[in-house]
């Protein structure tokens, strides 16, 4: 427990007579005023002879010792043990802005290959990020800090090594979200915005137009994705190959011995399990990535570089948030597949480390994702109904729903949160409030009541469950607010126009995304997107 004292130092009590007394309100401080905690006599006309007392809560436990009130920056205070008020000085706008060099960094840019849209894409690496170091912070974890947009490196081909702020922003609020959603992901301490201008052609039709550029300082416990191991096999430098993997290893893979001769395999077989865990993560909460290239997957398999990617609004498994996808390839519904291609992948970059009894165990490691990828989207889908307990139906149950979601167009992630919120009561009677829209626009389906009737029966079979447990444990699993292109368009917008406020707001909110805010719900963020949101398009461009 870790109290923090918000109110402004003149509203406690001594203050907030001097602040009565001033308007006359209040007779002169008196013998007839309660000690703070203890009733008054009779009933308090005034509320200068009245009290409040938060001993009882204050005694007991620590006070944060930082008396401002401001929004609290989890990656600066928590991961990379700054003080917050370290924004406010030079230094720290010239460090992540990449004009200052901190003692003992060595910028790096790292050379890696990829998959892109199927197909090998040769050298790629970062071309607009540089890595300026590790942090090992207090707990002892080790972060490695990139800057992106930071500027041209060795690999950045015809690019300008820039980044835009709408990609910025999007790309700050998203893997911070994705975090406080519980799923593994980069983190961003910082973006700062460039004076200079940034030209992009933003749906590649020659409309060539002036961008505000920015930077973004984000980390991980490492970039290594599958295209590093890539390039090495292609250009055949296996004894590099050989190093990396063993430096990844070690560093990341503590349960692996490294004198183990099935190091690689077991390796391989850890990747293909946490990818298949990832991509159902993303699925139980509605997000495409957009760009699922072999090199924008992490070999630690947390998700990495934010592009046009997107929230689905109404469940559709055919949902593209990349314009610039024309075949479809990334949209929601390949992405499992999409997976499995990109781990044959990284098979194919290990097959010269293994011998052929490993080769063999390895194909049967792959062959396992897909069984694997469907046990753990199951397992999460039941956790989002509040099912407890194994039922053969339960596939068919979560398959039904789904169904009945892309028939109607209801939203996704309302529907499960309506279902959360709502009793069984008013299940049963198929009563449900107006303000449900989401549950109001499956209800419109000729199965919902022969579904609601499946659910219900399902949910008495819960051991030791009653539908208040049922709903607490639901909302704890089902965000109310996610970040969806019309909230991210509309504070790039904003931001565009030196107006911050949306990205913070949005930045807090998105911190407790499973718990009811009043800021949210003012601002809409609990809806189904503006009309004025029905043709934003996310391209490629960033
Ligand atoms: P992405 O689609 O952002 O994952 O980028 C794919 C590849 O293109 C990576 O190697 C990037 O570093 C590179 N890249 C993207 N944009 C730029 C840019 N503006 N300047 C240089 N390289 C870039
Ligand atoms: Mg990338």
């Amino acid at each position: 427990m870790w109290w923090r004292r918000w109110l402004p130092a003149c509203l406690a009590w001594g203050c907030a007579a001097a602040l009565c007394g001033s308007r006359g309100l209040c007779p002169a401080p008196n013998a007839s005023r309660p000690e703070p905690g203890q009733c008054p006599r009779r009933r308090a006309a005034e509320l200068c002879a009245w009290a409040l007392s938060s001993d009882s809560l204050l005694d007991p436990f620590p006070v944060d010792v930082i008396q401002e009130n401001y929004v609290r920056n989890d990656v600066l205070e928590n991961i990379l043990d700054l003080d917050v008020s370290v924004k406010g000085s030079s230094d720290f706008l010239e460090f992540v802005s990449g004009a200052k060099v901190i003692f003992g960094s060595v910028p790096l840019a790292h050379r890696y290959g990829g998959h892109q849209f199927g197909s090998w894409a040769g050298q790629l690496g970062d071309g607009r990020a540089h890595l300026i170091g590790v942090y090992t912070n207090r707990h002892g974890e080790r972060w490695e800090l990139q800057l992106k947009g930071s500027g041209k490196t060795p690999y950045s081909r015809n690019g300008d090594g820039r980044a835009l702020l709408r990609s910025s922003v999007r790309e700050f609020l998203c893997s911070e979200a994705m975090h406080y959603l519980g799923i593994p992901t980069s983190r961003a301490a910082s973006l700062i915005v460039s004076d200079d201008d940034v030209w992009r052609d933003q749906f590649y039709n020659g409309n060539i137009k002036k961008e505000r550029g920015a930077i973004v300082l984000r980390l991980a416990k490492s970039w290594f994705r599958i295209g590093s191991l890539e390039i090495l096999t292609h250009s055949g430098e296996l004894d590099l190959l050989r190093r990396l993997l063993d430096f990844i290893i070690q560093e990341h893979f503590p349960s692996i011995a490294m004198n183990d001769s099935n190091r690689y395999l077991e390796f391989f077989s850890t990747v293909v399990s946490e990818t298949a865990n990832l991509i159902a993560m993303w699925m139980s909460v509605g997000f495409a990535h957009g760009v699922c290239n072999t090199d924008n997957f992490s070999l630690l398999s947390i998700t990495i570089d934010y592009g046009p990617f997107g929230f689905m609004d109404s469940y559709d498994p055919n949902f593209v948030p990349n314009t610039s996808d024309d075949e479809r390839k990334y949209k929601i519904g390949n992405q499992a597949s999409v997976g499995l291609f990109n781990l044959s992948k990284l098979l194919q970059a290990l097959k010269p480390l293994l011998d052929p009894r490993q080769n063999q165990l390895a194909s049967q490691i792959l062959e396992g994702y897909g069984e694997y990828y469907y046990s753990r989207f199951t397992e999460l889908f039941k956790t989002k109904l509040g099912l407890l307990g194994e039922n053969e139906n339960d596939n068919f149950l979560i398959a039904f729903l789904l169904k009945i979601m892309e028939d109607t167009k209801a939203d996704f992630t309302m529907t499960f949160r309506e279902l959360s919120e709502i009793t069984a009561d008013q299940l049963k009677e198929l009563s449900i409030p107006e303000e449900f829209r989401a549950l109001q626009d499956l209800g419109k389906h000729k199965l919902f009541s022969e579904w609601v009737t499946m659910y219900l029966l399902r949910l008495n079979s819960n051991k030791g469950d009653s539908d208040t447990k049922r709903r607490t444990r639901m909302t704890t699993v089902n965000p109310r607010y996610i970040l969806r292109n019309w909230m991210a368009e509309s504070a790039v917008q904003k931001a565009n126009l030196n107006d911050f406020s949306e990205v913070q707001l949005l930045e807090q909110v998105l911190q407790h995304p499973f718990q009811r805010q009043e800021a949210a719900e003012r601002a809409g963020y609990s809806l189904h997107p503006p009309a004025w949101a029905k043709h934003l398009k996310v391209s490629c461009s960033s």
